[in-house]
């Protein structure tokens, strides 16, 4: 069984890209990737319940002035979903910690989707968001699905983080900047609003892909699908097209949940593209 991936670090020309460690989720992958079968999950990636590892987690990207926070984590909970597993977090603010940068300085918080597990540290128990001086972005088809479908698995709840953000988000869509470097990238079929987040440096980039990517074996086998996919047929053509943007030269990609992860590279081998793991523990 895979450990959850610890706060660690790349640097992409002039920005610094660090994971942020929030917790894991511990999974059946039969339940999670339904149309895979038992024997394609080696027993060295299981638990003693036959369960997989999904870290959980987020992204600090530094670059010039901006401190742009990539999703929120799950929060300081435990939760079990029936016929899935656990999951949890709690170490966030911990981590961000052990970068140096406070809550209040964040400047941005950008959401690739709102599904519970990435916009857990937005606000507080109180109400009162988290990171109080950021502009907070998410795709206006992301925030409108959440109000209208509240009862959708995975759904943040509308008291502890839609009604706290309401005054304060704002939309961004494909291409937008939402700081120097940085742009969105529509990704939908995961939720309707999916954003990825571009860090372009000029040669190189990083593609902050969210839950286009949940395991590393959808690299070489696209067409497995996650449970919590909304629109399993999208989220397919965009792997699909992610994947083909993510082996040019030059690109890095990261992604909260793969395990081991969450940075890597694509290289083409005999059986399709193979995630190569690069990143320094902090
Ligand atoms: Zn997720």
């Amino acid at each position: 069984m895979h450990d959850p991936n610890p706060t660690q670090r790349i640097q992409v020309g002039d920005a610094r890209i660090t994971y942020l460690a929030d917790g894991a989720g511990r999974v059946s992958p039969l339940a999670m990737f339904p149309n895979t079968n038992d024997t394609d999950w080696p027993a060295d990636d299981r638990d003693e319940n036959g369960r997989i590892t999904t870290s959980i987690g987020a992204f600090l990207v530094e670059t010039g002035d901006a401190r742009v926070l990539v999703d929120c984590g799950i929060g300081p909970v435990e939760r079990e979903f029936p016929a899935f597993g656990t999951f949890g977090g709690g170490s966030l603010l911990e981590s961000l910690a052990a970068t140096g940068v406070e809550p209040g300085a964040i400047t941005h918080v950008v959401f690739t989707h709102l599904h519970v597990d990435h916009v857990g540290w937005a606000a507080g128990e109180d109400g009162t968001p988290t990171f109080a001086n950021a502009a907070h972005h998410v795709a206006e088809a992301e925030w409108a699905f959440w109000r209208a479908n509240p009862d959708v698995g995975g759904a943040p709840s509308a008291e502890r983080f839609l009604d706290p953000l309401e005054d304060r988000i704002r939309w961004v869509g494909d291409g937008d900047a939402v700081a120097p470097g940085i742009r969105a990238m529509a990704t939908p079929g995961h939720t309707p609003g999916h954003l990825a987040y571009v860090v372009d440096a000029g040669d190189v980039q990083a593609v902050l892909v969210g839950d286009v990517f949940h395991h590393v074996r959808q690299f070489g086998t696209p067409g497995i699908t996650c449970a919590f996919d909304i629109d399993a047929t999208t989220a397919l053509r965009t792997r699909a097209r992610l994947a083909r943007h993510a082996e040019q030269p030059g690109t890095t990609l990261g992604a909260p949940h793969l395990t081991p992860g969450p940075f890597g590279r694509l290289t083409r081998g005999p059986k399709g593209l193979v995630f190569q793991r690069i990143g320094q523990p902090l």
